[in-house]
């Protein structure tokens, strides 16, 4: 909508209430003040002066049931433009007319603090929506916003707090995303040492939602850096049956569970079994890895034969590296040049990728920094990928 249309609407809805004032007045028969504003506010629009023109209709903004609506959409009109600074002066003016409904009251405070959030006054968003806890009608909106300010702030005590203060089953995957800031309880109280605080909020992050695999890999984590090797083999493994997409991101924490029990047999069955489920080329490598312990040949064929399935660049990288040992000179150079590009592919494409809004990096997020969803960063698959 451009500056033009939505200063028009604004005057069309400000006409409104001065038609209604109008009649009103004409009705007491006394001289009105809201006539001669908004002439002057339809002049200053005329001249192009938008900013003075909306400054004159909102300070004689008249505030009735008629148009409640209309003030609070062009707020919010506004607010989505980015014009910020117009949608907190739109929404203040309301909240500082008398007579507005205690329903009335809480719609303004609520776009209030949507624009407040919007530039990042996250402590005056906060505190206008403690203000209206009691009488928000639109329970949902009020606590959305409200854990979102929690979450801005990364204040997940409180965000835990509000969803047990109040009811908001409603809320878009409440579950995962408390299940998320009790891990992130969990993870402060890792890094202080604090070992007792992280298996209480583990506890709660599994209770609030039972398959979220970061609990296990939080789990695993602890057990590893214990050396207790069993047990964070057993959060592994339940992880991966949880969400097999992650196996690639825990293979080596896994890998080192498994060499710690000295039972090669075992780890390379359940390579096998993942390959068959939940292929990877991740998990394709580490198998050839044990065939090459046998043979490079034999390692070099069966990549061949999983490429064949399911081409990748990093397979691909691997098997070039195969053949460079027994190349003759002459093929060892056209190989050499081969990987240069196949590895430039391999490092140019990063390891993950948000589901929901395609943001995309190297490391595993749990919150994807871009949209800010919990869980839907996954390892990338295919070609350039796993
Ligand atoms: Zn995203």
């Amino acid at each position: 909508m451009t500056d033009v249309l939505l200063m028009l609407l604004f005057a069309a809805a400000i006409g409104i209430g001065w038609w209604l004032g109008r009649r009103y007045q004409h009705h007491l028969q006394q001289p009105s003040v809201a006539d001669e504003n908004y002439y002057r506010g339809l002049n200053y629009l005329l001249n192009h002066e938008t900013d003075a023109a909306l400054e004159l209709f909102i300070d004689s903004l008249e505030v009735n049931n008629h148009n409640l609506d209309t003030h609070l959409a062009l707020g919010s009109a506004f607010r989505r433009k980015g014009e910020v600074d117009k949608a907190i002066h739109i929404h203040q003016n309301l909240l500082n007319r008398p007579g507005l409904t205690h329903h009335q009251l809480a719609q303004a405070q609520l776009e209030l603090a949507h624009d407040f959030v919007k530039a990042g006054l996250l402590d005056r968003a906060e505190q206008l929506l403690l203000e209206s806890a009691g009488f928000s009608p639109n329970k949902q909106a009020w606590g959305t916003l409200l854990l979102d300010v929690y979450q801005r702030e990364k204040d997940w005590q409180k965000a835990l707090d509000l969803a047990q203060r109040f009811e908001l089953q409603n809320i878009p995957n409440l579950a995962v995303r408390l299940s998320h800031y009790a891990c992130e309880q969990a993870q402060e109280a890792i890094d202080q040492g604090d070992l007792n605080t992280a298996h209480t909020y583990l506890k709660q992050a599994h209770e609030l939602k039972a398959d979220n695999p970061r609990v296990a890999l939080l789990y695993s984590a602890m057990a590893l850096h214990a050396g207790l090797y069993k047990e964070a083999d057993e959060h592994l493994r339940k992880l991966a049956q949880q969400d097999p997409s992650l196996v690639p991101t825990i293979l080596p924490d896994l890998a080192r569970c498994f060499a710690a029990s000295d039972d090669q047999e075992a780890w390379q069955n359940w390579l096998s079994s993942c390959m068959q489920e939940h292929p990877s080329t991740s998990v394709m490598l580490a198998l050839a890895e044990i065939i090459r312990q046998a043979s490079d040949s034999e390692a070099a064929a069966f990549v061949t034969r999983e490429l064949r399935k399911r081409p990748s660049v990093k397979g691909f990288n691997y098997l070039i590296e195969l053949h460079m040992q027994w190349a003759t000179e002459h093929a060892k150079e056209s190989l050499e040049a081969l990987q240069g590009l196949t590895m430039a592919l391999e490092q140019r494409k990063p390891a993950y990728q948000c589901k929901q809004c395609g943001y995309a990096s190297n490391n595993m997020q749990w919150q994807c920094p871009t949209c800010h969803q919990w869980d839907t960063t996954k390892p990338v698959y295919g070609l350039r990928g796993e």
